[in-house]
């Protein structure tokens, strides 16, 4: 089968590869559809995640038809569509049991062979996945059933950035009535947490984003306000909030400096959320006394603190009920071998969700 293989920074090749038989736990996924995410673009250009050997299969998002499980598999069966995510959830170990799933112990371990090259060599996918091929041979504890009347796209979209921003609203710091909601990014990410936000009764979520058409696109969606920059934002919130900030500011651009300006533009004892993907090797400053003096809470976010077998299935369904939606995040499609230009035009913020169907 066709798969695009990251040989280090740069890239991907297309190359016919040999899925690997099945372990008990293992199921195999004919990919109909892979979310090409911001994500993809950072490790291009800065090389994968720790613990990921190169060569490797890409794609850490997507959706597909279970074509064969495992004997001991019991979350899924043959025929099934389902959602391949980068966040496993064991159900079984410390984090599973501890209601903390989106950090099970399957996540940090390294992700295991899935395929063979041609001369030999084993590759991993991508957190797990490698959806950037026609096959996927992935866990049982990174597969959601969903039995829904969404369309193949829609679904696409809970693969990773909606999903991930629902939940940050949701799960991570769940939004009040009548808040005030500052979000830094209007890519999939954002343009998910502002709508969240909304549905959870904010009363005004202001979006800070650069680029002009992400910002018509956000007022055309869920935001109330769009700004430029920190700096408008700042003068925004003042006028909104006599002062005070934003009562919860959520971070979905990937850098420190992005998270220092949602800190910054927080009100007292207010809540700030990271979500985006940064270096590894990046350095947060934050003044100490705003977190203990000023009771600013930060907190992480990694895939919108989901459960996935419980909150993917839920949002699907809530937006089969019009309470959710996910058809204005849904991006231009592109062929498996046109993989890099769906980065390219993911990097020149072109598009949205953008779609890679083998
Ligand atoms: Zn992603
Ligand atoms: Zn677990």
């Amino acid at each position: 089968m066709k798969a695009a293989i990251a040989e280090g920074i740069g890239t991907y090749l297309l190359e016919d590869v040999e899925l690997l038989p099945l372990g008990p736990t293992d199921v195999r996924v004919r990919t109909i559809a892979a979310l090409a995410c911001v994500t993809d673009v950072h490790a291009r250009r800065n090389g994968g995640s720790p613990g990921l050997a190169k060569p490797h299969i890409r794609g850490h998002a997507g959706i597909g038809e279970v074509l064969e499980v495992g004997d001991r598999v019991r979350r899924t069966q043959v025929g099934d569509r389902v959602v391949v995510v980068s966040r496993p959830q064991c159900g079984t170990c410390w984090w599973c049991l501890h209601d903390q799933p989106y950090e099970c112990d399957t996540t940090v371990a390294p992700p295991p062979a899935a395929a063979r090259r041609a001369n030999g060599d084993l590759l991993q996918g991508s957190a797990r996945v490698g959806s950037y091929a026609e096959e996927m041979r992935v866990a049982e504890a990174t597969v959601v059933p969903v039995d829904t009347t969404l369309s193949d796209d829609e679904l696409l979209m809970l693969s990773c950035g909606a999903t991930t921003g629902f939940g940050a609203a949701f799960n991570t710091v769940p939004v009040r009535p009548g808040q005030n909601v500052l979000v830094m990014g209007a890519g999939i990410i954002g343009l998910s947490v502002a709508q969240a936000a909304r549905v959870g009764g904010a009363e005004n979520v202001v979006l800070v984003e650069p680029q002009a058409a992400r910002r018509d696109h956000a007022l055309a969606g869920h935001a109330t306000h769009a700004v430029a920059d920190a700096e408008e934002a700042r003068e925004l919130l003042a006028d909104l909030t006599s002062g005070r900030g934003a009562d919860v500011a959520f971070e979905a651009v990937g850098t420190p400096a992005a998270l220092q300006e949602a800190f910054m533009l927080t009100r007292r004892a207010g809540d700030v959320v990271g979500i985006g993907f940064g270096h590894w090797d990046d350095q947060l400053v934050l003044p100490f006394n705003q977190v203990t003096l000023r009771n600013k809470r930060l907190s992480g976010c990694q895939f919108g603190s989901a459960s996935i077998i419980r909150d993917i299935p839920d949002y699907a369904r809530r937006i089969e009920l019009g309470q959710l939606e996910v058809a204005s995040l849904v991006g231009k499609r592109f062929s498996l071998d046109e993989i890099n230009e769906a980065l390219d035009a993911q990097e020149a913020c072109e598009t949205l969700g953008a779609i890679v169907v083998p």
